[in-house]
């Protein structure tokens, strides 16, 4: 175990240039370390903080001299293609590795997997073919395609055979899922860090809010039972031990009304949701993961301060005056140079030592 450990002063690469892999730069710099981004775009958030390299992504000598040039390597979005991370293996440790993200990166083989590995998850079946369509009976439901949808989109609600039909040829007759609609009192997300020796430790289970599918804020502490956060935080620690990664690992879930914990998405690397673990917990989630892969201990996982992190989305992040006002308030910008809607451009986190968080 001790002779696998990269020490500070080593240097981490990432594969992808967005805001995942620009806090991971700062916190690996925080401990000492180098970081090395490798994106396809030439101007990254990324490359903005730390070095950058520019390189496609199916460029194998690119890959290669990029890896001659670290000593670990980690991918800050799960839709870095399988073979990237192939051609990286070859010559350096690259984690989480690429099973975790063959499963994250096709919703079906996700869900099957969630079920192999003991997780609850909503009703779906595979929607490929017209006949499948006959077939269905998870509705009402959302239609996924398989692959490339996020942050709501490549998604449509459906709520009989016929609104079935005309959603999977709006979504180009693709590999779909459909899955039945959850009558969910709230969601939650449970990040899971698991080390090279196996530890595992999960951050506090955080309440996320959603809004056109997607993530508007975080809150901790959630609120909810302590029955229901210990059941989370269980189905997270499965996920990381049924991947057997050494890295971080985020599972999304919904909380049923009558109480259940439901698995509905998981991404293995930073998430959204674990910003708040930057101002108000003792370990940032960004740290914890260069923890993970460079064979350190794992961090404390307490909470500092009642805390609760809303995404600043288009235009929401001209108002960074009022956030720097703010007191209670700490501002997080990406540096995206164009705010689009529903562009992810910063974040807030409010920290509220001594003070309960209202309910959203
Ligand atoms: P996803 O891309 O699967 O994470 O979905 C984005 C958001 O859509 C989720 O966070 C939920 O708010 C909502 N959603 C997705 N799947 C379901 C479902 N089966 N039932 C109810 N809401 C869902």
């Amino acid at each position: 175990m001790a002779d696998k450990v990269i020490p500070p002063g080593s240097t981490i690469g990432i594969l992808g240039g967005g805001q995942l892999g620009r806090m991971t730069a700062l916190a690996a710099a925080r401990l000492g370390y180098r970081a090395l981004v490798y994106s396809p775009e030439a101007d990254s958030i990324a490359g903005q903080v730390t070095a950058h390299v520019q390189g496609e992504y199916d460029d194998s000598a690119a890959l290669a001299r990029f890896a001659g040039r670290v000593d670990v390597i980690t991918y800050e979005f799960e839709n870095v293609p399988e073979a990237t991370v192939g051609a990286c293996e070859r010559h350096k440790p690259v984690r989480p590795g690429v099973r975790p993200i063959h499963f994250a990166q096709h919703r079906l083989r996700e869900k099957e997997f969630f079920r192999k590995a003991g997780l609850g998850t909503a009703d779906y079946q595979p929607v490929g073919c017209a006949a499948d369509l006959d077939k269905a009976t998870a509705l009402p439901g959302i239609l996924k395609t398989c692959t490339e949808g996020y942050d709501g989109k490549g998604q449509i609600r459906v709520a009989s055979k016929a609104e079935l039909a005309a959603a999977w040829e709006k979504l180009g007759r693709r590999d779909c899922i459909l899955e039945a609609l959850v009558d969910f009192q709230c969601e939650v997300s449970a990040i899971v860090a698991r080390g090279l020796d196996g530890e595992t430790r999960c951050f506090p289970i955080g309440r996320n809010e959603h809004r056109d599918g997607i993530l508007r804020t975080t809150t901790v502490p959630s609120g909810l039972p302590a029955a229901t956060l210990k059941e989370a935080e269980r189905l997270g620690v499965q996920l990381a031990d049924s991947l057997e990664l050494t890295g971080l690992v985020a599972l999304e879930m919904f909380v049923t009304r009558d109480g259940r914990v439901l698995a509905n998405e998981m991404a293995p690397r930073p998430h959204n949701s674990g910003h708040w673990t930057i101002d108000a917990c003792a370990t940032s989630q960004f740290e914890q993961l260069v923890r993970a892969i460079c064979g350190l201990p794992l961090g404390a996982v307490d909470v500092l301060a009642p805390s609760r992190m809303a995404n600043l989305i288009g235009e929401e992040a001209d108002d960074w005056r009022r956030y720097l006002a703010d007191p209670t308030a700490r501002l997080h910008l990406y540096g995206k140079a164009k705010a689009r809607p529903g562009r992810k451009m910063g974040h807030v986190t409010y920290v509220l030592p001594n003070a309960s968080i209202p309910r959203s």
